[in-house]
């Protein structure tokens, strides 16, 4: 089967498309045949070689595709189009995936639509609704509003909580398509001061909830946009991940929960459990069209290295989507 890996960890020019033999359903798994796999910032760190958690040297954590071999006991059968995550070897014709994480795709959506959907999706349920217990009503900073995981998380803070959702994002442009998905404060980080304006749309108080991004070198302004006894997770180090100087009295002096989480590596069984009440909770938006996967560009497997390079670019809004097979 075809399948991108990296030749040796480093640039884009490291991605080659290369002949691999197909995978084997172990029990309990699926063998899937692949439309369309999307893009995320960890599988830059697999071509990089930084993850010490993805043992696949198939590069890709996500999938939309057809069932074509069943290993065992499923609610799943030949032909069903499913997505969901898979433990890395997602750029390829066909991978395995363990039967209880995958998800039916609705169906109105194409095999791109669906491939939108699994990480980013997983990711900000799990963040804000899990791990940064959003009650209705609160008020949430989403960081990178525009990116994969900010246009997922906007529109379940609005649809599931009713949330009041402030946006940072780095153009008019992606903030207009915040906006669009339901986004009701929206501030251009490189023209105004995030803080200060956090401030100024909670009448002083600041936000319940981040969804932090970017870490170090928002540290600071971060912590002064956070209420007394506010939540504040951390996905990500996009704006580095040491800080020089933390003074950890102001965590104390605000009784701040702060909570660090990654995703691809937990495990199995945390994927399933978490796939299974996303599907109970969120698939009936997708279905009814009250939430939607963002599709920022769909580029065939072989443009994978152009794919990477737009992500990297920070050029995307939603998702960026690699067509394996029609
Ligand atoms: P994405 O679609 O590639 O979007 C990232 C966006 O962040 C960029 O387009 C850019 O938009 C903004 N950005 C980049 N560098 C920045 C900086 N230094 N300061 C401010 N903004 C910056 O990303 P994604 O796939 O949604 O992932 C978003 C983040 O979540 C990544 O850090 C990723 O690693 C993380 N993530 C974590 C988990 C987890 O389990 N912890 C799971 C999935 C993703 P602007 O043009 O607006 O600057």
């Amino acid at each position: 089967m075809k399948c991108v890996v990296a030749k040796k960890p480093g640039g884009v020019e490291q991605l080659e498309v290369v002949e691999l033999p197909k995978p084997t359903p172990a029990k309990g798994e699926l063998l899937i045949q692949v439309h369309a796999t999307a893009l995320n910032r960890t599988d830059i760190l697999m071509r990089e070689g930084k993850t010490g958690y993805v043992a696949n040297p198939i590069i890709g954590v996500e999938i939309a595709g057809t069932v074509v071999e069943v290993n065992g006991d499923s609610p799943f059968s030949i032909g069903d189009k499913v997505m969901g995550l898979v433990n890395g070897g997602a750029y390829a014709e066909y991978t395995v995936m363990p039967s209880d994480r995958a998800m039916m795709i609705p169906e109105s959506f194409t095999f791109e639509e669906a491939a939108a959907i699994p990480e980013v999706f997983l990711t900000a349920y799990q963040t804000l609704i899990w791990i940064g217990q959003l009650q209705e009503h609160e008020t949430v900073l989403i960081h990178a509003g525009a990116s994969g995981v900010g246009t997922a998380a906007i529109q379940l803070a609005k649809k599931l909580c009713k949330a009041k959702v402030i946006v940072t994002a780095g153009s008019k442009e992606k903030l207009d398509f915040c906006q669009s998905l339901g986004a009701d404060v929206l501030i251009n980080y490189k023209e105004e001061s995030f803080d200060t304006e956090v401030h100024r749309a909670t009448d002083g108080k600041g936000v319940e909830l981040i969804l932090d991004f970017i870490g170090a070198n928002y540290w600071a302004k971060n912590l002064a946009s956070l209420k007394v006894e506010g939540r504040w997770v951390l996905i990500g180090i996009l704006g580095g991940g040491t800080i020089e100087k933390v003074n950890l009295f102001d965590l104390m002096l605000k009784r701040v929960q702060l909570t660090g989480t990654l995703l691809t590596p937990r495990s199995d069984e945390y994927k399933a459990r978490l796939t299974n009440e996303f599907i109970t909770i969120v698939t009936p938006y997708f279905e009814r069209g009250e939430i939607i996967p963002v599709v920022d560009k769909v580029y065939p497997l072989e443009k994978v290295g152009e794919a990477h390079t737009r992500m990297e670019e920070n050029h995307n809004t939603g998702k960026i989507i690699l067509q394996v097979q029609e």
